[in-house]
């Protein structure tokens, strides 16, 4: 098999990683169109700028020794295997950053032969890329679970971004679904990384000449609807990973059938909606003050799928509302449906020298056809409909119709057409 053929396999199979925001769509372009996309090889990233980064999206090896029952690559399944060379991946990678193909390298791979092996060939690939090629592009690396230590922190030391997959909610899941994995071995090294990452960042505070470790910090990926755990659940577990972990980022990645198993639910498609409130709720975990228990309980274990989650809660809590624009502090006015932390951190700034009106407050960006419902500027309101919570749901969701598809998900662009 050449490097092509490997090639075309191994990105095709990286596709439902999804920690990297981008796989599974495939479009081709016609004539008089720009540009095409395809189920593997070149995904998106965005930097901490907000910069978009193109990265080779590849897996080293789909030969798996593990039989995931969610999974394409497990070892029960028919599919054509082959693993790269150390050397094969570097020169791809240098070719096609040298031919502007890519920014960079997000490399993830199946368990071949045992953790230590794939992570010793991982590491292999970054090493020679950094010190060899002095290749300075981002890089994104997967943890291969159940490696040694030593292997974890010299990834660290070539790579931007880790990420540990901790792929089910819960511990019972994990062992239904993926036998052969352990949550252990997934949580030892995600604290292991959360701890060398803050370790590092003190140290480099002291001297810039201690290397870096993982500077773009550490995310995970987490399937959603293989199993039974709710989204409070999920919240939950999302919320302890912040805080004990220094987690940057977990993406929800929402299950798609790729395999007959009988552990498995049968599903009409993808829960795609589900995905995206998960992902609404834990924006508003990271930054807007809200608690898993706030967002849910065992009362309201799911997310409402018609209504954003912040939109959700003010609803059940008319007793926060309403809030007046000219008066309430920042965290208040992030509770606001509508008023986001650009619009709040310009609210606060300038009531110093204005008094805002309902027009006033549209133009500095509040989604007044959210807000309207939930605020008073100066004492007056902007509707008369605070105990009528249930008219406000129907104004809200009409408010939606347009807006609440999920985001198209995850593109990629071909290398082969
Ligand atoms: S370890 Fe599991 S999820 Fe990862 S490639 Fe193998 S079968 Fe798939």
């Amino acid at each position: 098999m050449d490097t092509l053929d490997k090639l075309k396999i191994l990105t095709g199979s990286a596709r439902y990683d999804a920690s990297c925001a981008s796989s599974g769509s495939s479009r081709s372009g016609g004539e008089g169109s720009l540009g095409n996309a395809s189920s593997g090889g070149i995904c998106h990233s965005w930097s901490d700028d907000g910069r978009c980064i193109s990265l080779l999206k590849v897996l080293l090896s789909n030969d798996c020794r593990y039989d995931c029952a969610y999974c394409v690559n497990r070892s029960s399944n028919p599919v054509e295997r082959t693993s790269f060379t150390v050397e094969e991946l570097v020169g791809l990678t240098i070719r096609f950053y040298r031919r502007n193909y890519i920014e960079g390298l997000f490399l993830s791979s199946a368990v071949e032969k045992s953790p230590d092996y794939t992570m010793e060939k991982m590491v292999a690939v970054v090493r020679r890329l950094r010190q060899e090629e002095k290749f300075f592009g981002y890089i994104h690396m997967k943890i291969i679970p159940g490696c040694s230590r030593e292997l974890v922190k010299e990834a660290g030391l070539y790579a931007d971004r880790l990420s540990v997959n901790i792929e089910l909610p819960s511990g019972d899941s994990l062992s239904r679904l993926a036998p052969q994995k352990r949550k252990e071995s997934i949580l030892k090294p995600m604290a292991l990384l959360g701890e060398t990452i803050s370790a590092n960042r003190l140290e480099r505070k002291k001297s810039r000449s201690v290397p870096r470790f993982s500077p773009a910090g550490q995310s995970t990926q987490m399937i959603i609807g293989a199993s039974p755990e709710s989204d409070h659940r999920i919240l939950l577990l999302s919320q302890g990973l912040y805080k004990k972990v220094n987690l940057k980022r977990v993406y929800y990645s929402a299950y798609v059938p790729v395999n007959h198993d009988n552990r498995l639910p049968v599903l009409a498609k993808p829960p795609l909606k589900r995905e995206h409130r998960l992902y609404q709720a834990d924006w508003l975990l990271r930054n807007y003050g809200f608690s898993a228990d706030e967002i849910l309980s065992r009362e309201h274990p799911f997310l409402d799928e018609h209504l954003d989650p912040k939109a959700a809660w003010a609803l059940r809590h008319p007793e926060f509302f309403p809030v007046d624009i000219n008066r309430a502090d920042y965290a208040a006015l992030l509770r606001v449906p509508g008023i986001g932390v650009t619009s709040a951190k310009r609210i606060v700034a300038a009531r110093r020298y204005a008094v805002f009106t309902p027009d006033g407050l549209k133009k500095i960006g509040v989604v007044m056809k959210r807000a309207r419902y939930f605020i008073t500027c100066s004492g007056k309101p902007v509707e008369r409909l605070f105990d009528r919570p249930a008219l406000i749901r129907r104004k809200l969701l009409a408010a939606e119709t347009d807006t609440s598809q999920p985001p198209l998900k995850q593109r990629q662009i071909s290398l082969f057409q």
